[in-house]
């Protein structure tokens, strides 16, 4: 599926800047070739108007001086002396030429000499592009010059060749220059288009993942309560023996109690990625609420003979913004892990400390300081390499596999916490063993 959406993908971002390229190539070469005709037929009328001034200056006009004009321009001349043709070249028997200059003319008389309402008392030329039936483009002037006995008429053809190659040329150049650009742009529109699903990708795979890991963690309670409710209906046969059903009603009920813990957690996740994250900020007292986790969990490690402490600041931090009911929660995972993963005998330290922005401060706390909740055991300790793993949804160290209550979706839920609160969490490994879960949190002053 991704190997299409990669390449509509490449093919939509070429297209697209193929289009772009395209469309400023042949504006650039409209505007550039516009400029370029423009500029050769200003120099042509120019040449046309000087060498016509020449012509009427001249008192006598040499074959030389026609035949020099004609090369040094390469202009093709012709010249009819009250109608009669003036010929001072071999060229002009050329038949080809002939024609070429008849055409000129048919089009001069077709196109401007009905502009002309009274032409014949004073000198007058007209420059105009025309294309000959050879498919030849050319400039053309006609001029007409009276004189007191008689008028001399003026075609002067310059062929624009060079002019078409030149433009051809350009276009040669720019179709290159754009194709080459629009390989480089596929092959980057592919690499690039790549680069930008492999977070698609792994965000896929992840919630295949996920869906995988909560079936498998779903499917071992549901075929539990299954069997324990075949069993009270004595489905193969043999009824329950007395008390028998009592305690298959008890696998029932913390099986399901179980379900539903695990189903409220990837509720509660699925909200996070939907950015839902339910988060009810209001004043609470740092101390008091580790005071109150404390006090919850003193039972559970006291069952376990595990030492569980605490250390408060000498002065109580003032009272800030946060949601107590998450902090709470984001200490119990904390907590209960610390005590699940530490034997007997152990200890489990839960810690407040502040540190303000400018250590030099007096104030007292304020925004921009960070409060710090510590959560240290002496347990068995996470390697370094599992120490990116256990935020991850469903990871679980191989020594946890065995316990029923760990799905490994604690720290992944203290993480989308954290993150709502703009803290961060990170964990260490505790001097002499064992490991330290870190929260820092943004103190937040809350109202008076
Ligand atoms: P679980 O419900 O399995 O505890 P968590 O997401 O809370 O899931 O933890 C993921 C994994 O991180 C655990 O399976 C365990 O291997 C490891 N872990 C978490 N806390 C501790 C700790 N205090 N000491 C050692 N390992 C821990």
């Amino acid at each position: 599926m991704f190997r299409k959406v990669h390449y509509r993908l490449t093919l939509l971002c070429t297209g697209i800047t193929t289009f772009i390229l395209l469309t400023m190539s042949l504006v650039y070469l409209y505007v550039s070739e516009s400029g370029l005709k423009q500029s050769h037929f200003l120099s042509f009328q120019r040449d046309t108007g000087t060498l016509i001034a020449n012509f009427e200056q001249q008192t006598v006009i040499t074959h030389t001086w026609l035949s020099q004009m004609e090369s040094l321009n390469a202009f093709t001349i012709s010249v009819a002396d009250n109608g009669i043709p003036l010929l001072f070249s071999e060229r002009e028997r050329d038949e080809e030429r002939k024609a070429t200059e008849q055409e000129a003319m048919d089009y001069y008389n077709s196109h401007f000499s009905i502009l002309l309402l009274a032409p014949d008392s004073h000198p007058y030329h007209t420059e105009y592009a025309f294309t000959s039936s050879s498919k030849k483009d050319y400039y053309a002037c006609y001029a007409y010059i009276p004189y007191e006995y008689g008028e001399t008429e003026l075609l002067i053809l310059s062929p624009l060749e060079h002019l078409n190659r030149q433009i051809r040329s350009q276009r040669i150049r720019f179709a290159a220059i754009d194709l080459t650009a629009v390989v480089f742009l596929a092959l980057f529109s592919f690499f690039f288009t790549k680069k930008l699903l492999i977070p698609v990708e792994e965000s896929r795979l992840e919630q295949i993942r996920f869906v995988a890991a909560a079936s498998h963690e779903l499917r071992t309670p549901l075929a539990v309560i299954l069997s324990c409710a075949d069993a009270i209906r004595g489905h193969n046969g043999k009824k329950p023996l007395p008390g028998e059903e009592e305690t298959f009603l008890h696998t029932i009920y913390s099986e399901g109690q179980r379900m539903k813990c695990l189903i409220d957690d990837m509720l509660l996740l699925s909200q996070a990625d939907a950015h839902a994250f339910p988060i009810h900020p209001g004043p609470m007292e740092p101390d008091t609420l580790l005071l109150n986790s404390y006090e919850a969990f003193e039972t559970l490690a006291a069952q376990k003979n595990i030492s569980l402490r605490i250390s408060l600041p000498d002065s109580p931090l003032p009272p800030c913004l946060g949601d107590s009911g998450r902090l709470q929660q984001l200490i119990a995972i904390l907590l209960h892990n610390a005590i699940s993963y530490t034997p007997e005998n152990g200890t489990v330290t839960l810690s407040l400390s502040c540190a303000k922005k400018q250590k030099t401060n007096t104030m007292p706390y304020g925004s921009g300081d960070t409060y710090t909740i510590a959560v240290a055991d002496n347990g068995i300790g996470i390697p370094d390499e599992e120490k990116s793993l256990i935020f991850r949804r469903f990871y679980r160290s191989d020594q946890s596999r065995s316990t029923k209550e760990h799905f490994g979706l604690g720290l992944c839920i203290a993480e989308e916490i954290v993150h709502s609160m703009k803290g961060t969490i990170h964990v260490e490994d505790t001097p002499g063993g064992g490991s330290t879960f870190l929260l820092q949190l943004p103190f937040t002053p809350s109202l008076p």
